[in-house]
C-alpha cells in the first residue's frame, strides 16, 4: 500500500496551492462581505484547468483522476469555501453531462464550463423538499416535443449567475423515485425565474437563489438520462457531491488549525504563549489527528471510484467525518483565538460561519448515516460480518 500523491497529483496540488495563497486568500474577505461572485477568479480557475479537472480531454477537460481533483478542491477550499465551490459545482455537473448526455449535449454544454464561461447549477431541493429527493413536486408534463415545468426550487448554489440547470422534475409524484426526470433548462427558457440571492450565514457570493418555474417551456430534446432520473442524481451525489463537500470541509478545518496555531505562538497570557498550556495544545492536537482521518477517508472513497470500485459507504463516511470534524475543530479553532476569534479582525470568524454548511447540504450528516446504515445493513444480509 502506498499513500503518497503521484508526481501528477503533486502538481495539481501545488498549482492550486500557490493559487490559493497567492490570488483567492486576498480576496476571500471582500467576497464574503460584498457576497458577489468573482468571475475573474472562476476564470483563473478555468485557465490553470480546475473547472473540469476530471472531464474527459475531448471537451477540453485535464482527464484527471479523483484524488487529484479531491486535493485541489482542498486547497481552494483552504483560502475560500465559496470559491471552492465554482469547482465542485462545474466538476459536478459536467459529470452528470458527460455520463448521461448525448454528444449533442455534451459538445453544446461542456466546452463552456470548463472554460469558466458558464455556469450550470444544479435544481433538486424545493421548499418542501430537501432530504427525502424522492418526493420532489416540480412537475413535467411531456406535451409532443416539448415539456411543460412548474414548481419552485430552493437554495440553488449559483443560480443568480447561471446560464443553465439540470433540473429534478417528477412526471408523476404516485411513482416517487420512477417518476423522476432530469432536464438540461437555459435561463432564457420562457417561464422560468431566478428569485433574490438568499442572504446566507456563509457561502455568500456564489448566488445560492430560488428558481420557479411558471409554464417554462424547454425542448424534450432537454432531457438527461432517459428514464433513470434518480438513480443518476444519486450517483451524482456520490462522487463530485459528497466528495467536493468533504474536500470543502478538510481545506477549511485546515486553514482554520494553521491560523489558530499560529495565534497560538504569538499570544501571550500567564507569562507564556498559549501555545504551552496543555488544554490549547491538546485541541490543536486533536485537530490534526482529525484532519488527517478525513483526508484519509477522502483519499480512500476517491481511489475506490477511481479503481472502479464500491465508493458509497465511502464517500458518506468522508463527508460524515470531515463534516462533523469541520464544525468541531472550527470551533475549538476560534476559541484559541480567544474574544479576538469573535470579531472580524481575523478570518477565523468567517470559517466559523462556513463551516456549519458541511453537515447540511449534499445530504445532511443525518442522511450519510441512514446511507452508511444502509449499507452496513445489505453487507450483514450477504454475510460480511460472519
Ligand atoms: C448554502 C446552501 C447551498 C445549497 N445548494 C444547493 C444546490 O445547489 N442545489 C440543491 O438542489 N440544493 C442545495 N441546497 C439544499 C441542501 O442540499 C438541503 O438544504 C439539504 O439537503 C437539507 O434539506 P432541507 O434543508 O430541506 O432539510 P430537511 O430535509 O427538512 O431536514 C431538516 C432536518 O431533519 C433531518 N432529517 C430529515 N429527514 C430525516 C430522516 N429520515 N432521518 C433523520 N433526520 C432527518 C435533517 O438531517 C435535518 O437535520 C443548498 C443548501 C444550502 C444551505
Amino acid at each position: 500500500m502506498n499513500l503518497e500523491l503521484s508526481a501528477e497529483q503533486v502538481a495539481f496540488r501545488d498549482v492550486a496551492r500557490n493559487l490559493a495563497a497567492a490570488e483567492v486568500a486576498p480576496k476571500a474577505a471582500q467576497i464574503d462581505a460584498s457576497s458577489e461572485f468573482d468571475w475573474a477568479l472562476h476564470r483563473r480557475l478555468a485557465e490553470l484547468g480546475f473547472l473540469g479537472l476530471t472531464a474527459p480531454e475531448e471537451f477540453g477537460g485535464q482527464a484527471a483522476d479523483t484524488v487529484s481533483w479531491c486535493v485541489v478542491v482542498e486547497e481552494i477550499a483552504k483560502a475560500s469555501s465559496t470559491v471552492s465551490n465554482g469547482i465542485t459545482l462545474t466538476d459536478g455537473m459536467i459529470h452528470y453531462i458527460s455520463t448521461l448526455g448525448t454528444q449533442e449535449q455534451k459538445e453544446t454544454f461542456i466546452p463552456p464550463l470548463v472554460r469558466g464561461e458558464s455556469i450550470c447549477s444544479f435544481a433538486l431541493t424545493e421548499p418542501d423538499t430537501g432530504s427525502d429527493a424522492g418526493s420532489v413536486r416540480t412537475t413535467a408534463r411531456h406535451e409532443g416535443d416539448e415539456v411543460v415545468l412548474n414548481g419552485q426550487k430552493m437554495f440553488i448554489s449559483g443560480a443568480a449567475y447561471a446560464d443553465y440547470f439540470i433540473v429534478v422534475a417528477t412526471v408523476d409524484r404516485e411513482l416517487r423515485h420512477k417518476g423522476i426526470r432530469t432536464y438540461i433548462v437555459p435561463r432564457d427558457a420562457p417561464g422560468l425565474a431566478v428569485g433574490e440571492k438568499l442572504d446566507l450565514m456563509g457561502i455568500r457570493g456564489f448566488g445560492t437563489s430560488p428558481v420557479f418555474f411558471d409554464d417554462c417551456r424547454i425542448p424534450a430534446s432537454n432531457q438527461l438520462g432517459g428514464n433513470e432520473g434518480f438513480r443518476v442524481v444519486m450517483q451524482g451525489l456520490d462522487g463530485p457531491g459528497r466528495l467536493g463537500a468533504a474536500s470543502q470541509a478538510l481545506g477549511l478545518t485546515q486553514a482554520a488549525m494553521e491560523a489558530a496555531a499560529n495565534y497560538s505562538l504569538v499570544r501571550r497570557q500567564f507569562g507564556q504563549q498559549i501555545f504551552d498550556h496543555q488544554a490549547v495544545q491538546f485541541m490543536l492536537a486533536d485537530m490534526s489527528a482529525e484532519i488527517e482521518a478525513a483526508r484519509l477517508l477522502i483519499w480512500n472513497a476517491a481511489w475506490r471510484r477511481d479503481a472502479g470500485l464500491p465508493f458509497t459507504k465511502e464517500s458518506s463516511h468522508a463527508k460524515l467525518f470531515a463534516g462533523d470534524m469541520c464544525v468541531r475543530n472550527v470551533s475549538n479553532a476560534l476559541q484559541i483565538f480567544g474574544g479576538y476569534g469573535y470579531s472580524k479582525e481575523y478570518p477565523i470568524e468567517r470559517y466559523y460561519r462556513e463551516a456549519k454548511i458541511h453537515q447540511i447540504w449534499d445530504g445532511t450528516n443525518q442522511i450519510q448515516r441512514m446511507i452508511i446504515a444502509r449499507q452496513l445493513k445489505k453487507e450483514i444480509e450477504a454475510g460480511a460480518f460472519l
